[in-house]
């Protein structure tokens, strides 16, 4: 902390709202010396004054400690870096989703796919058969539609048409024809269809 810096800003703030060191200090009820000395940067407001003091010179106690206004470029700026780190939070979180989409995806074609050959080749009874065949369909279905879930839930869609970034209905992720996970679906926005792709972020 710039302690002559703070004590300068004090003492701009204190003419610009036409008050005089005696006439601050009483409102505070301190001294006149006491404001002398922060604005020749010899000490500091006490911790138990500077609200008030912050209201009496119309700042706030982050310009305070700066000893300087801060605009609307610097809380933009404040803002922008809330709005960038909110983001990489949503990025993780959705690239967690799809990651899990497809480890469950294999795991259940695999499992299909086995318990299909198993079926096919592996067991004599009848019995066996077809209960193999219930289990691995079951299992498929499950699991295919847990991943549509995950799918529709992490992130958005963007459409190449009008570069729109939107949720779909679940229905329309469910029964849309796709290629890995770009859907070919309708556009909410301008209602072309074609093939949209994967975003994670807006
Ligand atoms: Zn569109």
């Amino acid at each position: 902390m710039d302690q002559e810096k703070i004590g300068r800003f004090i003492a701009t703030c204190r003419k610009e709202q036409r008050l005089t060191q005696a006439v601050l200090a009483e409102k505070l009820g301190i001294t006149d010396r006491a404001v002398s000395k922060w604005e020749t940067g010899r000490s500091l407001p006490d911790a138990s004054i500077m609200l008030e003091l912050c209201n009496l010179l119309k700042i706030n106690i982050n310009e305070l400690f700066t000893g300087e206004r801060l605009g609307m470029d610097q809380y933009k700026e404040m803002a922008e870096q809330h709005l960038m780190e909110m983001r990489r939070q949503e990025e993780r979180t959705n690239k967690k989703l799809l990651s899990l989409e497809t480890v469950i995806g294999y795991i259940c074609s695999i499992s299909f796919l086995l318990m299909i050959f198993a079926a096919s080749f592996a067991v004599a009874s009848t019995w066996w058969r077809v209960a193999l065949i219930v289990a691995g369909s079951i299992i498929f279905i499950v699991g295919i539609a847990y991943c549509l879930k995950l799918e529709h839930d992490a992130g958005y869609y963007e459409c190449p048409e009008c570069g729109a970034i939107y949720i779909p209905s679940m229905k329309s992720v469910i029964f849309a024809p796709h290629i890995w996970r770009n859907r070919k679906m309708t556009c909410p926005h301008c209602g072309k269809r074609a093939y949209h792709k994967k975003v994670l972020t807006k």
